[in-house]
């Protein structure tokens, strides 16, 4: 696996994988890789010659400063993860690479109602931070695919958008969340849990999985409802739990209306904050 931290070099690594008439597959990360990340490697190797891997903590996309202090950093082993999941590139950025200090690195870009629900309502700024990001990003590596998770659906829908309004030629493909055996989705916060919130934490992906079992049986209003109340323990502080439509992201009252529907939610646990969804539809 080659690592490199400047473009110069990247690019100079991956044009000559192109002039070999080979495609390039990159799956964006901010590091402290678990085996969701390492999925979505294996996805990309499956449907892309080269799969590039970015590891970069993104200081825009973070509304809460002690978030990205917080933030975990596992660079040694998230590169040997990388090789052993047979990653080709590891690119390996700086802030100043990624955002030139002598140049105007501002994108703003409005998603309209996309960003106005759920994670766009309760973390101001991060979908513009998300956009500007990965705009340098495709400007850099120039992938032909680029892979990212279900995990972040509100994230995957934004991203989507943002291809259509780039005129991007790069194709977004998901990769299905990968699970801890009790069902917690993987994430990288969830290293930041005691032992003992770590014993609480499968309910969240409980409640999701019984929300899903009730479609059809019960109407979404009662559904929601019994949701909401599963989660009120006293550990958790639920920030949203939301039934939408899959496209738009909007809540629905009815998902025989939609063709796709998605239940998603946010809980904090002993200050971490935890996210995860389910396609209902
Ligand atoms: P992050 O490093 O958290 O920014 O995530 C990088 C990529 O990995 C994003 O596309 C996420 O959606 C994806 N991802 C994170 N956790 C999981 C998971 N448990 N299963 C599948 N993909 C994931």
């Amino acid at each position: 696996m080659y690592t490199y931290s400047t473009i110069h070099h990247l690019n100079n690594r991956l044009n000559r994988y192109r002039a070999e008439g080979k495609t390039i597959g990159f799956v964006p990360t901010m590091g402290a890789l678990h085996p969701g990340h390492i999925s979505l490697i294996k996805k990309s190797n499956e449907t892309s010659d080269i799969t590039v891997c970015s590891i970069f903590v993104n200081p825009t996309q973070f509304n809460v400063a002690e978030d990205l202090d917080k933030y975990p950093r596992t660079e040694k082993k998230d590169a040997q993860m990388l090789k052993d999941a047979g990653c080709n590139v590891l690119f390996l950025p700086s802030v100043d690479v990624v955002y030139p200090p002598d140049k105007d690195n501002s994108y703003a870009v409005d998603f309209g109602d996309l960003e106005r629900v759920m994670e766009g309502e309760h973390r101001p700024g991060h979908f513009a931070g998300v956009a500007q990001v990965l705009k340098r990003f495709l400007e850099i590596v120039k992938p032909d695919a680029m892979y990212m998770g279900q995990k972040d659906f509100q994230q995957f829908t934004i991203v989507r958008a943002l291809l259509k309004k780039l005129k991007s030629k790069t194709k977004l493909v998901m990769g299905e969340t990968i699970r801890e055996e009790d069902g917690l989705a993987m994430s990288s916060r969830n290293m930041r849990l005691t032992k003992k919130d770590r014993a609480i934490a499968p309910l969240i992906s409980k409640t999701l999985f019984d929300a899903k079992a009730k479609i059809g049986k019960k109407s979404i209003a009662q559904i929601k409802k019994e949701a909401l109340k599963q989660l009120d323990i006293p550990e958790f502080k639920v920030e949203y739990f939301e039934i939408a439509d899959g496209i738009t992201l909007q809540p629905i009252s009815d998902i025989s209306k939609v063709k796709t529907a998605v239940a998603c939610t946010v809980v904090h646990l002993g200050g971490i904050r935890l996210i995860d969804n389910v396609i209902l539809k």
